[in-house]
């Protein structure tokens, strides 16, 4: 698995895409869409402040029943004829699903819309294999052309605008350029069913999987997930353990949020339910279906009281379009396949230390938090994981400058303990800074301070005044 990218990298990049106005164009006019349509659908939904009070619960239970639900989970669906393989981290996963794809003799395997194969590098490793793998949501398959990762967990391609896509289109099929959505979905949609009806293995990712009666299930609006789960003799459903729920009944509470949130529908196109393999009699389904069950760093997540909510996640998106930071960066700039809030969460226990410096791309403004639909304190648990770093428990490499910066911070917390210094510090700035000011503001200042007035004035210092004597209380 290649390596994490250091923070560096991470601020390269993200430096870069804060300059490119065309991406930030893109990303704001498709966040403001999701979160119109969502405002729209949210408002003719009056139940849904207890539709996400339900959510909250039922992950938060499902959570802590986790092992007993994952063995109920297991015994149902090997009772209906699949094959189940608890993968403890990503190679694991990868392993198992390419060494059953070379047995099968798979020379292209469809892959309806999964983060989780983007965690464990699923396409590289089939590719190495000799085995093509095809993306076959519409999203997916475009930036699989392009030779990139998604940059949004639920809208792949957005930080692409239909010109792009008609001309890679143009490029990679020689098809005349046209920048109509509905010509370029019809192109894919052509190329994408003679691979359907030629592909001998699938793989999807899972939505929810429900411990009662053994059912996976996958929630989509083009129908992909249904063919890649159907069509082919041999079926791969791969989920994070934390897909699971308890109860059949507990599935619509999250139907009702999870498409609202994600793309501003009442409910997706798709809802399909998998049981298990083709049975005696049926036409439809394959012949053999497998669920790998992925932990990689889960567990541990589990076992810290703060972190643990995390897991609670739905994979909706709707934190990415609300955060100031992923809408002036976009997805790539977190080197990381699961990016805005929630992956800057998620990414350092499932990547590791490496990743230890995203927590720190946030502004903790809380408008995650809000929208989250299953109620996800996602500031709380940011700030935890700052909390864990500066305890040394997960040290991080960061660039010279940012660690310039942290030890003067440290030093100023150390002096803000002694009022009296900082009285004495602040009067001399005062004094020394006020022939430089115009209006009560500096616009530019030396040193490091440097860095701030780049960008803004900064508020002349005043100096000290001692505070009037409070005054005496009336009689009681
Ligand atoms: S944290 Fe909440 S808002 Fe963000 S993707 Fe997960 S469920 Fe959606």
């Amino acid at each position: 698995m290649a390596e994490f990218p250091k923070a560096r990298d991470f601020f390269e990049s993200s430096r870069a895409a804060v300059g490119d106005h065309e991406l930030r164009r893109k990303l704001e006019n498709a966040s403001a869409r999701h979160l119109d349509h969502f405002a729209e659908v949210k408002a003719e939904f009056p139940a849904y402040d207890d539709e996400r009070d339900a959510a909250h619960r039922i992950k938060t239970d499902a959570i802590a029943h986790l092992d007993e639900l994952l063995i109920e989970l297991t015994s149902k669906l090997e009772a209906r004829g699949c094959k189940v393989f608890f993968a403890q981290d990503a190679a694991d996963a990868r392993d198992y699903i390419v060494e059953l794809a070379k047995r099968r003799g798979a020379k292209t395997v469809v892959k309806g819309k999964s983060m989780t194969t983007e965690e464990i590098e699923l396409n590289g490793a089939l590719e190495r294999a000799g085995i093509d793998a095809v993306e076959t949501d519409l999203g997916e398959y475009i930036v699989q052309l392009r030779g990139e990762r998604p940059s949004h967990i639920i809208t792949p391609a957005i930080h692409l605008s239909k010109e792009d896509i008609g001309q890679l289109f143009t490029d990679k099929f020689g098809i005349e350029y046209t920048a109509e959505p509905e010509k370029l979905t019809a192109e894919a949609r052509s190329r994408l069913r003679a691979i359907f009806l030629n592909a001998d293995f699938g793989v999807t990712g899972v939505n929810f999987a429900i411990a009662e009666t053994g059912t996976l299930v996958i929630v989509e609006n083009e129908g992909n997930g249904r063919l890649s789960s159907t069509m082919p003799e041999t079926f791969v459903a791969v989920m994070g353990i934390e897909k699971v729920i308890a109860r059949l009944e507990d599935l619509s509470h999250f139907l009702e949020i999870l498409a609202r949130t994600a793309t501003g529908q009442k409910l997706t196109t798709y809802t399909s339910f998998i049981t298990g393999p083709r049975r005696e009699g049926e036409l439809d389904g394959p012949g053999e279906m497998h669920v790998v069950i992925l932990d990689n760093g889960r567990s541990s997540m589990i076992a810290d009281p703060v972190l643990r909510e995390a897991l609670n996640c739905i994979r909706c998106g709707a934190c990415l379009n609300v955060c100031p930071i992923y809408r002036r960066i976009g997805g790539h700039a977190y080197r990381s396949v699961y990016p805005g809030p929630i992956g800057s969460i998620i990414s350092p226990n499932l990547f590791g230390s490496a990743a230890g410096y995203l927590p720190f791309a946030s502004t903790l403004c809380g408008a995650c938090k809000d929208i989250c639909p299953v109620k996800i304190d996602i500031p709380r648990i940011l700030l935890h994981l700052r909390w864990k770093e500066s305890t040394g428990e997960h040290p991080i490499r960061w660039p010279r400058a940012i660690e310039r910066a942290r030890r003067g911070a440290r030093r100023f917390a150390k002096m803000a303990r002694h009022p009296r210094t900082v009285r004495a510090l602040g009067n001399f700035a005062a004094m020394v800074l006020k022939p430089f000011a115009h209006n009560g503001y500096l616009r530019r200042m030396p040193g490091p301070f440097g860095n701030w007035t780049k960008y803004r004035d900064f508020p002349r210092p005043r100096p000290h005044k001692r505070s009037a004597p409070a005054p005496e209380r009336p009689p009681s």
